[in-house]
């Protein structure tokens, strides 16, 4: 087996309670990094067509890439993988903490998951030696809990993906939570995780993972480390929350469920950005062996909100979904909502949708305090947000008309609420507006997971890894935009962060070193583009075999029909042709279908798919 790997997947089947151990083939890991690129390539083969995936048939997968555990710069990253019961298409979430390394070291790449249990339970596996084990104390625990308990049974050095109660009442907008605010959380798989009775996945280990120079290896992240940009150290004081007084002032950061601007509508939104949310961390946390450690904890809540200490500190997705979005001001709110997403597991962009969704429609009179549980659900109103928040993780009340995500519950209401429930192809819209932004644009639209900021061709990635092109014009933007999305593949399925290597703090030449250093391929740049985009392409033809067609329908607000009249991003309506034609075209995907065309399957060595896709 190439060094990176461990060379095993597990197969653990819940119906009959049986673990199976299986070889991970060489080329598959060369060909596919891990991650979701191998997770993509296990569901195409292995999972039919059509199946629910909240039924015994859906496989769900924790992944792992061939950087995680290594002394690459930011390889602490695993990837939940299954098909999404939000989209009906391929689903992928990714997260840091402890957890993907820790798999690894514990013997096994990724362990997929098939079958319903006929009662809760959880995996536990210490240094390859894997077991179901009765999860029954831990059923109805939060996710803060279940980590807690475990640990006390079998030490401290162990590591816990785990859902919460939102995930066991298979919540659709319900995450897998690590490390207590490390969330996969993106494509409903909490929920998936939860439909089959699976409490947690416990980990521990001591094995190494093989690679081919350790030596060099010890060195080349010493010289990495020394390399990375000067940006380090702010990144590490304010994390993702840097972004959002930015994001307000040019109009990119959701306001009053996108129906509105920052700068005209929410003009106090200082008041939640850097430096206050900063005030109120009481120390920095980091992920697995990361130099920078975005993360922080909070001081426990001595005014209104008394959450505890131990909260994690709010992301910026976390801060406009649950602040801007829903004109919310109130910090200590902020840190309350994302302390009880992250303890119940849910993804704080579709739990924070949800909430602005509920919002505009009491507004508008769609929905009434008969309908809420008396709630008052006004903008900005924190006391009401909060309690609905509590009714989500809950499902109680109205809480359960949303906790699957807006579009079922737009369905449900009806009433023409439909217009107010901002997702695409069923995924709540992410933190970044499209209109004005067309990287985002492209990749929402476009991405085989539908509205996913961190997938597009243009932005996360380091300097120096695109050929030039006009960022003022949409034209020839096709090709860059596809070598970028390529590349965000890879390193996303390779197992590193995005933040640590794609938001340019590492460098995009240490990356591809890492990559040598540890697998002792001889790895070309060139490669590295083709196998990215061999990963997307799998993940989009799980897509098409779903019976899927991309690009996706976006809500009309996020297209800006009709354009916003106020605010930095005033008169922009998104025109489809021009932000997705040309990109579809240099991915060689059909322009009114998303379906990759046979020429570019057999190019990337995907016969068995095009056989499937073009019988
Ligand atoms: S930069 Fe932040 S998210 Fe990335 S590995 Fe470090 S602590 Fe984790």
């Amino acid at each position: 087996m190439a060094r990176g790997f461990m060379g095993k997947m597990l197969w653990v089947d819940l119906s009959r309670k049986e673990l199976k151990e299986e070889a991970l083939d060489e080329k598959v890991g060369r060909d596919f990094l891990g991650g979701y690129g191998l997770g993509a390539r296990v569901l195409f083969s292995r999972q039919k067509a059509g199946v629910d995936p909240l039924g015994p048939d859906s496989i769900l997968g924790i992944t792992t890439g061939v950087l995680t555990g290594t002394d690459a710069l930011g390889g602490s990253r695993y990837v939940m993988v299954g098909k999404s019961p939000l989209t009906g298409g391929w689903g992928d979430a990714n997260s840091g903490g402890n957890v993907g390394p820790n798999l690894k070291f514990s013997g096994y790449d990724a362990v997929f998951f098939t079958g319903i249990s006929d009662k809760p339970v959880y995996l536990y596996i210490d240094n390859g030696k894997a077991e179901i084990r009765d999860a029954s104390n831990l059923w109805g625990k939060d996710s803060f809990e279940t980590q807690d308990i475990l640990r006390e049974e079998h030490g401290k050095d162990l590591e816990v993906a785990c859902i919460g109660p939102s995930g066991e009442k298979v919540a659709l907008v319900a995450a897998v939570m690590n490390n207590k605010g490390r969330a996969a959380g993106r494509s409903g798989l909490g929920a998936v995780m939860g439909s089959k009775k699976l409490k947690a996945i416990a980990v521990k280990g001591s094995m190494k993972v093989p690679v081919a120079d350790a030596q060099k290896a010890s060195e080349m992240r010493k010289r990495h480390l020394a390399n990375m940009g000067p940006n380090v150290q702010f990144m590490g004081e304010f994390g993702t929350s840097f972004l959002f007084n930015m994001c307000c002032e040019v109009d990119d950061a959701p306001t009053k469920n996108w129906g509105g601007a920052a700068v005209v509508d929410f003009t106090s939104y200082k008041d939640i950005g850097a430096e206050p949310v900063k005030a109120e961390v009481e120390r920095g946390f980091g992920c697995w062996h990361c130099p920078i450690g975005c993360g922080g904890i909070m001081k426990a809540g001595t005014g209104e909100y008394k959450y505890a200490a131990g909260a994690h500190k709010p992301e910026y997705e976390t801060l406009a979904m649950f602040g801007s979005n829903c004109l919310n001001n109130n910090l200590a709110s902020i840190i309350q909502a994302n302390d009880i997403c992250n303890r119940y597991g849910l993804d704080t962009i579709s739990a924070g949708a949800c909430i602005a969704f509920t919002i505009e429609c009491y507004e508008n009179g769609i929905i009434t305090r008969g309908d809420t549980d008396g709630l008052e659900m006004t903008w900005g109103n924190h006391k009401s947000i909060i309690a609905m928040t509590e009714k989500l993780a809950k499902r109680e009340g109205f809480g359960d008309v949303i906790a699957d995500g807006v579009k079922k519950a737009a369905k449900k209401i009806g009433k023409g609420s439909e217009k107010y429930a901002m997702h695409i192809e069923g995924q709540e819209v992410p933190a970044h507006d499209s209109r004005g932004g067309p990287h985002f644009a492209i990749g929402y639209g476009t991405e085989p997971t539908p509205a996913r900021h961190t997938q597009g061709g243009e932005g996360p990635l380091p300097p120096g890894a695109l050929p030039e092109f006009d960022h003022n014009s949409l034209k020839g933007r096709g090709v860059p935009h596809n070598i970028g999305s390529n590349l965000t593949n890879a390193y996303n399925a390779s197992g590193v962060c995005m933040i640590v290597i794609g938001d340019g703090y590492g460098h995009w030449d240490d990356f591809m070193e890492a990559l040598k250093v540890i697998t002792g391929w001889d790895i070309t740049r060139e490669e590295l583009i083709k196998t990215g985009e061999r990963i997307k392409t799998m993940r989009q033809a799980f897509n098409v075999r779903e019976g899927l067609a991309s690009p996706w329908e976006f809500p009309d607000r996020m297209m800006g029909i009709p354009p916003k009249t106020e605010g930095p991003r005033a008169g922009v309506t998104v025109d489809k042709a021009e932000h997705f034609n040309e990109y579809l075209e240099a991915m060689d995907w059909d322009i009114n279908s998303g379906k990759p065309s046979k020429k570019k399957l057999l190019e990337l060595g995907l016969d068995d798919v095009a056989k499937v896709l073009w019988p």
